[in-house]
């Protein structure tokens, strides 16, 4: 008989996962259990009345480096090329970024020329945080936080509204509790190599070997930016469904996972609530805190590491407005927590994607709300209302970008704990749960956002990487 993997979670990296594994020469058995009704996971594009496309969760994948060609070439793969909507590098939506600091939108300043300029909200031009950099002795602690690293190699300004808002538009987190080790490893790596970050991004840790394909090389040459697909970033979860399912690929809807247990042949047996299956392997593309509560109790060291990764929660407001415009044309406005604890920042998704507008067409922005703010509210333990968060999303685009008027269209979504924190340490939490698995020869692998990266192309590579461990073989980096 065939050996059968169980990957628990249909979210994007359980269903990359679950593309690998098909693909393999001599595919297992696979079988994706997902509790809710839909595959996708945090990945949902919901269409307007008018046919407009409105995206609760992620909006655009980038195209760049070794994951993004990967990402590009499932696509491809799946028969979506006719379906992409770049962002070219000369459209507005790729050069312009802003922050929004002491009452107004600045532009982020781009190409070397931009360096030398005075760019407020910042007092100096920041060729003087570049020079700072290359002159600082390379850091000694093993990990350490997003805001301190910032400080110690480019100075407050740069810590306290750069890398402050980035982390809040990346991460929806805190850059002094979030790790520069786990959240910008590129970073910390060109340190470690290089002694400064400047120049171990200059002389780069070497390309790594990339797939081709027609779609990848027009990327490259448009220099585009990101991507979405016509009907909104679900086609692709849809699309992976639909070809999983005709390669044999069973996915089971709306079936909760209930618990793992391990049976004395060593297999898993993965129970259902009322029924259960057994697995030679499960990967498991859950969140960790989710998987912690599902381990035996022979896996309780191993559950204990997961569960220490937190994560926060996000409300995310869709406006839609008709006969109004931007005061700016960019990809959208990043807020630091010193501006505004709740807003983290706000997309301008008409600029990137106008094909997503709808008929008429209507100016489409989303809002995101989270932070110390949210925090507070869910902490308060009071209901959270809707209206609470339409409120505070139409008072932000009002002050933020002059748009006072009422929205033709409004959808809100609390996403509870939707992003994983990699804080402090995170590299302890990882190592210790790869020392449990490798020391109890348990077949279990880890995939999914909690780990190794957030942004799709991230969790698509954990899955292609979980499927190789499961299969066993190495995947090649
Ligand atoms: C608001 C928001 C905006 C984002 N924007 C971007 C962006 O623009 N670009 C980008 O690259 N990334 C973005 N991200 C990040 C990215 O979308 C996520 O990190 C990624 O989609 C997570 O995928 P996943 O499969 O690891 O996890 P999930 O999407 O969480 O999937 C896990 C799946 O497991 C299922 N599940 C849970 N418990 C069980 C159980 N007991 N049994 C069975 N199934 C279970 C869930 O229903 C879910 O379908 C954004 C995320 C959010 C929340």
């Amino acid at each position: 008989m065939g050996r059968t993997v169980v990957v628990l979670g249909g979210g994007i990296s359980g269903l990359a996962a679950s593309y690998h594994l098909s693909r393999a020469p001599n595919p297992p058995k696979v079988v994706v259990v997902e509790s809710s009704q839909r595959v996708g996971g945090w990945i949902h594009s919901v269409r307007g009345p008018d046919g407009a496309i409105f995206e609760l969760g992620p909006r655009g994948i980038r195209p760049a480096g070794a994951l993004g060609a990967r990402t590009l070439l499932m696509v491809s793969e799946l028969g979506l090329d006719s379906e992409v909507l770049p962002v070219r590098g000369d459209h507005p939506a790729a050069q312009n970024r802003f922050l929004y600091v002491g009452g107004a939108l600045h532009v982020l300043p781009t190409g070397l020329r931009g360096l030398f300029r005075p760019s407020p909200p910042f007092t100096k031009p920041l060729f003087w945080a570049g020079l700072r950099e290359l002159t600082k002795p390379r850091g000694k602690e093993p990990d350490e936080t997003v805001h301190s690293f910032a400080q110690r190699r480019l100075g407050s300004e740069v810590a306290s509204i750069a890398m402050d808002s980035l982390c809040r538009g990346v991460f929806a987190g805190d850059s002094r509790e979030l790790s520069v080790r786990s959240c910008f490893p590129s970073l910390f790596q060109a340190e470690q190599t290089h002694r400064s970050v400047l120049l171990g991004l200059l002389l780069g840790a070497g390309q790594s070997p990339q797939p081709d394909s027609a779609l990848i090389r027009q990327a490259r040459a448009e220099r585009w930016s990101q991507w979405s697909l016509r009907g909104g970033l679900e086609m692709l979860p849809q699309a992976l469904a639909t070809h999983l399912t005709n390669r044999g690929v069973c996915i089971l809807r709306g079936q909760p996972v209930r618990g793992l247990s391990l049976q004395p042949e060593g297999r898993w047996k993965v129970s259902l609530g009322d029924s259960s299956l057994e697995a030679d392997h499960v990967i498991s593309a859950v969140p960790a805190s989710v998987l912690s509560q599902l381990l035996p109790a022979e896996a309780a060291l191993l559950a204990r590491a997961l569960c220490a990764i937190p994560a926060v929660s996000v409300a995310v407001v869709n406006l839609q407005y008709h006969g109004a415009s931007l005061p700016v044309q960019g990809f959208g406005h990043l807020v630091p927590s010193s501006e505004d604890p709740g807003v983290l920042g706000i997309v301008y998704d008409s600029v990137a994607f106008p094909e997503q507008d709808g008929s008429p067409p209507g100016l489409r922005v989303t809002v995101m709300l989270g932070g110390s703010w949210l925090q507070m509210q869910e902490a308060g333990g009071q209901g959270l209302s809707e209206q609470l968060f339409q409120q505070q999303a139409e008072n932000a685009v009002a002050t933020q970008l002059g748009l006072k008027e009422s929205p033709s269209h409004c959808l809100v979504h609390l996403h509870k704990n939707c992003i994983p924190q990699y804080t402090l340490g995170h590299w302890k939490k990882l190592e210790s749960a790869a020392q449990f698995l490798a020391a109890h020869r348990l077949p279990l692998t880890l995939a999914g956002a909690s780990y190794d990266g957030v942004a799709v192309n991230d969790c698509i590579e954990s899955g292609r990487q979980a499927a190789a461990r499961a299969l066993g073989t190495e995947p090649d980096r």
